[in-house]
């Protein structure tokens, strides 16, 4: 697929944040509200904010089951942090009765790096790039366990958290607990651009 479109859900999140970053690279890219914005995508990426709240907007909007269908279906999807969250087949810590858009064949724990620590930064290798990432991590989930068909790109170097999983492929799906979106970085959308154009 040589231009494809690329939407980011847009009911709740870094929005703006992510159509910077794909305008950057050239991309096509749409905020998604509603389902024929949906309809309208090669490939999404659902963002960081609030994944309690994206969840219950995804539902009021009839966005969820459309986006869970599609998911389904093969569409590359990549999910930072909260997004990481509405991939994950399980959770754990999450609200009572928190729905998700499944697909990713992991449990995560939300705001696993503890409730004090609001955010931190760091250096990581990823699996797939020469050089590291500064990544940001802002009240983040981290993958507790992944199954046999998930490839882990990448983990926490040092401190409390060293070797924790925060950031995870499978098949057409990608998922960081850090914010690749903040940053000047560019590197992590153009992973996803390159598996939302060989899909
Ligand atoms: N803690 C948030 C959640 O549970 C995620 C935080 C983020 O996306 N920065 O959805």
């Amino acid at each position: 697929m040589s231009s494809p479109t690329i939407g980011v859900f847009a009911l709740q999140g870094d929005v703006r944040e992510h159509l910077r970053v794909l305008a950057d690279l050239g991309v096509h890219a749409i905020g998604v509200r509603r389902p024929v914005e949906l309809n309208a995508c090669d490939g999404l990426i659902v963002p960081g904010g609030e994944s309690t709240t994206m969840a219950k907007l995804a539902r009021t909007f009839d966005l969820l089951e459309p986006l869970q269908k599609r998911i389904r279906a093969g569409m590359p999807t990549f999910g930072t942090c909260a997004g990481m969250i509405m991939l994950a087949d399980r959770i754990e810590d999450g609200a009572l009765g928190q729905e998700t858009l499944g697909g990713l064949d992991i449990t995560v724990r939300r705001n696993a790096f503890g409730r004090q620590v609001a955010s931190f930064e760091g250096v990581l290798d990823v699996k797939g790039l020469d050089a590291p990432v500064h990544a940001v991590f802002i009240r983040a989930p981290w993958v507790e366990q992944a199954g046999d068909q998930v490839e882990v790109l990448a983990r926490v170097g040092d401190g409390p958290a060293a070797g924790r999983i925060v950031a995870v492929r499978q098949g057409p799906l990608m998922a960081t607990s850090f914010h690749p979106e903040v940053d000047s970085d560019s590197r992590i959308h153009r992973l996803f651009v390159d598996l939302v154009r060989t899909a």
